[in-house]
């Protein structure tokens, strides 16, 4: 998906141990803030990361949750051609169908406990329209920034369906990184662990984790008890690290539906705005710039695009917000 928003703020985020220590107890609950999808039937995304009382959780710099929602209510999901550097996105889904196409030459669809890792590296477009079959609109996007050394990599697509765990009573889906004896064999830049966890109605599950790794818990159904804290749909619940452990208890009259994310913390200040990870304002105008060349076809003839080639089959792509000439930071966590 593209960062939906019409006049998005340029976000810095940090890592806790960067002099950014905030003051909260394990179980920090981290609210959502609604933002539509655009159209004039608009989707609501409701996005727990970045804020202010935290940007980062390890590498994870954007978790947007989003439905469910009626497609003939809603018009689905049509997002046009746009761009991402720096980064990777994950698409995991709950319900629905997703069909992705990219400047790397992938054709893919994205369907639920399956996830697609879309690496952006130096730099990719892509486009992503719900098919005609879906009725039901329902999942997350997820961000994964990339550290300084690999972050101009190539881009590059995989797709993994992970097998499915049962423990306790409860059922796991590791898309990312290693949990429960389970390892997603997609690349990886820095430490990090995603997994999908569905707990019966009363269900308690104690998850062995990486002490080295902080966590978040986005709940996408029912009431969860996830490190003390008690949260519901759309929430995000935060546990740092040093703990070996990560407890989820269903303590509503219904099943829990989470993902958990972790990782260790990135430890690097990064720079987000729009679709782009960047380190500073002046790449982030370059990468802009270069956008805005690619798309329209003014790219100079012997100039290499920076986001590959764009599928034939687009007819329109999304244009750039526009972007002042000194943006105005606003830094987060
Ligand atoms: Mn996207």
């Amino acid at each position: 998906m593209s960062n939906p928003e019409q006049h998005p703020s340029a976000v810095i985020c940090k890592s806790e141990d960067q002099g950014n220590r905030i003051p909260a107890p394990n179980g920090q609950l981290l609210e959502a803030r609604e933002v539509p999808l655009g159209g004039p039937r608009a989707m609501l995304v409701r996005r727990t990361l970045p804020q202010r009382a935290r940007s980062l959780i390890g590498a994870w710099c954007f978790i947007d949750h989003y439905g469910p929602a009626e497609v003939s209510a809603s018009g689905g999901m049509k997002v046009e051609g746009h761009p991402h550097t720096g980064l990777q996105t994950v698409s995991w889904l709950f319900s629905g169908e997703i069909e992705h196409r990219d400047s790397i030459g992938t054709h893919a669809m994205v369907r639920p406990v399956q996830m697609n890792l879309m690496t952006a590296g130096h730099g990719i477009a892509h486009s992503e329209y719900s098919t005609e079959a879906t009725t039901v609109l329902h999942g997350a996007q997820l961000w994964v920034a990339l550290p300084a050394r690999t972050r101009d990599c190539e881009p590059a697509f995989e797709h993994y369906e992970p097998p499915l765990r049962e423990l306790d009573g409860a059922q796991v889906r590791v898309f990312l990184g290693s949990l429960l004896g389970e390892t997603a064999p997609v690349q990886m830049h820095t430490p990090l662990v995603g997994a999908e966890t569905v707990l019966p109605q009363g269900g308690l599950l104690s998850v062995p984790v990486d002490p080295e790794h902080e966590h978040g818990v986005l709940v996408d159904t029912g009431v969860v008890v996830a490190a003390g804290t008690s949260a519901s749909s759309g929430q995000l619940v935060y546990q740092e690290t040093g703990h070996d452990r990560l407890t989820l208890e269903a303590v509503g009259d219904e099943p829990v539906q989470v993902l958990l994310l972790g990782g260790a913390p990135l430890g690097e200040q990064i720079l987000i705005w729009w679709n782009f990870v960047a380190r500073t304002q002046e790449e982030v105008h370059a990468f802009r710039h270069a956008w805005e060349a690619e798309r329209s076809g003014s790219l100079e003839p012997d100039a290499q695009p920076r986001y590959g080639e764009l599928p034939e089959g687009w007819s329109t792509t999304l244009p750039a917000p526009d972007l002042p000439a000194s943006i105005t930071l606003r830094p987060r966590g």
